[in-house]
């Protein structure tokens, strides 16, 4: 649809402009609430006329509070105490959580397929969080206390189910050969983006914010080049639930040749899974019967990737084949139960029905995160491998940034939308983010290989992280920022 700006440019700069606005957030995520409800709590930013435009529903997200679904949805993350203590002191919003559908956990077990010997813990005492590594939460009931605090603030407008159908640069409208058309009725002098929405309206914006992910609408507009790859590979994710409670509140995560397996923990005993895998392992991961995943994922803990592999090729030729069953039971069987209660998570039991989905990953990075009134934030500026869990977190630090940015535009009496006052937010966020991107992206190449020197040169480096604290501690810092 984007691709057609250049050629409505004319259409949308003649219509008419129903509102002025200090900020234009596009994109009802993480981010952009995030953003809206920083800028509103802030004294120095609160007073900005600010919509932000969502072009799905919010009512789920509205509702989840008082009354959430019996079941954990699938799209769960892990948020960094950095993040919780953003959301808490500078937004005010984490009183909105809800409380029983959260998990705070205190380690994490990262082990290699390839070297049984080769672990890594990281743990809380390593991070700042008073005891806590992290906290797993679902993505909507993020959602769902930004906007309460949004509500609670109050005085700014949020359109969902309204989609940004273009976006023109008054100044810059196509030559227009037909003379009978309507002149330009945009607010004379003034350089600001024009948005054009579905419901019909077209507002114009001081500042407009691509919080719109990572096809980013916003991003195409302003002409920003994103960088990165596909890794041909899908993130399956999946709602189950394990033998009994983990009180141990440990995630789990094995590094096979196909990607990452992570296990992580939710309250009582629920857990959500992450299983970056190839296209074709996914399909086979979507189509199985749910007692099949379920031992998958058992078997994928824990077995050889020799017999993993067999495995995976019995259900290539037929997903429904519960043959497998007894052969991942036979397998299993082999190793001392004392070693399985030690070693490993707790087998899985369940796998809760219809939340099994997969989503395509990718590394991208855009070249600056501003234009002249343009700036992106969260997955429209970058979007990461998920086996640090560290997307979301990352939107989380660039809201920070910018709302840095803005409030120091604003005491010193300048243009919001201006680059001088944008600079500041690349230039604070900008590095570190690339710095992690880059961490994430070598972790992903170095895991994925079966290369036999590399596996060992793996195997000893995870057995040697694991005795120089100090290399792990700057690692756990770079990642819990
Ligand atoms: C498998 C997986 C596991 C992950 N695990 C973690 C984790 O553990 N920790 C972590 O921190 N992160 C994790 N992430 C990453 C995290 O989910 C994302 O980084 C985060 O959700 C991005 O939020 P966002 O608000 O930037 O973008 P999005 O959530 O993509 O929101 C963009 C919004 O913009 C709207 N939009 C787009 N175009 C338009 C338009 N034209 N008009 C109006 N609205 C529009 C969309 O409807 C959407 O609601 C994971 C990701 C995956 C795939």
């Amino acid at each position: 649809m984007f691709g057609a700006v250049r050629r409505l440019a004319t259409a949308a700069a003649s219509a008419q402009v129903s509102r002025l606005q200090d900020v234009v957030i596009v994109g009802g995520g993480p981010a952009g609430l995030s953003l809206l409800a920083a800028l509103k709590s802030s004294h120095k930013t609160r007073h900005l006329k600010c919509t932000l435009v969502e072009g799905g529903s919010l009512d789920n997200i509205r509702t989840f509070g008082e009354d959430p679904p019996e079941n954990y949805t699938n799209r769960v993350v892990s948020l960094t105490p950095q993040s919780v203590e953003f959301m808490q002191e500078r937004i005010g919003s984490w009183q909105y959580i809800n409380q029983d559908r959260i998990k705070f956990y205190s380690s994490i077990v990262a082990y290699d397929s390839q070297e049984k010997d080769a672990r890594i813990q990281f743990d809380a005492s390593m991070t700042d969080g008073n005891g806590v590594l992290a906290v797993m939460c679902e993505n909507i009931n993020i959602q769902s206390l930004l906007l309460s605090r949004i509500d609670e603030i109050g005085d700014s407008t949020i359109l969902d189910n309204t989609k940004v159908l273009d976006i023109v640069h008054p100044n810059k409208p196509e030559i227009n050969h037909d003379l009978t058309a309507e002149p330009q009725t945009t607010s004379p002098g003034l350089d600001w983006p024009i948005v054009q929405l579905s419901n019909g309206e077209s507002i114009q914006t001081r500042l407009l914010v691509g919080a719109d992910g990572y096809n980013s609408p916003v991003r195409k507009f302003s002409g920003i080049e994103s960088r990165g790859w596909q890794y041909g590979r899908f993130g399956v994710v999946a709602t189950i639930k394990l033998q009994y409670e983990d009180y141990r509140s440990i995630g789990w995560q094995r590094f096979l040749t196909t990607g990452p397996l992570a296990i992580l923990p939710l309250t009582e005993d629920n857990a959500t899974i992450v299983w970056s895998s190839t296209p074709e392992l996914s399909d086979i991961l979507l189509k199985v019967t749910p007692e099949i995943f379920v031992h998958l994922v058992n078997a994928a803990m824990t077995l050889d990737e020799v017999d993993l592999n067999y495995i995976y090729g019995v259900l290539k030729k037929d997903p429904t084949d519960t043959s497998v069953l007894e052969e991942i039971e036979w397998r299993m069987s082999k190793i001392k139960l004392s070693e399985l209660e030690e070693k490993y998570p707790l087998p899985v039991s369940e796998v809760i029905d219809k939340s099994r989905a997969r989503f395509p990953l990718k590394m991208s990075h855009a070249d600056t995160y501003v234009a002249p009134r343009v700036a992106l934030i969260g997955d429209a500026a970058h979007t990461i491998h998920p086996l640090a869990g560290q997307g979301l977190n990352m939107g989380q630090s660039d809201v920070a940034g910018l709302v840095e940015a803005l409030e120091k535009g604003v005491e010193r009496g300048m243009d919001i939308g201006s680059t001088l006052v944008l600079e500041s937010y690349v230039s604070n966020t900008w590095p570190a983010n690339s710095m992690l991107l880059g961490v994430c992206d070598k972790l992903h190449k170095i895991f994925s290989t079966d290369f036999y020197p590399l596996v060992l040169l793996r195997g000893i480096g995870m057995k040697s992280l694991n005795m120089l604290d100090v290399v792990k501690d700057l690692m756990v810092k770079s990642m819990a920022r």
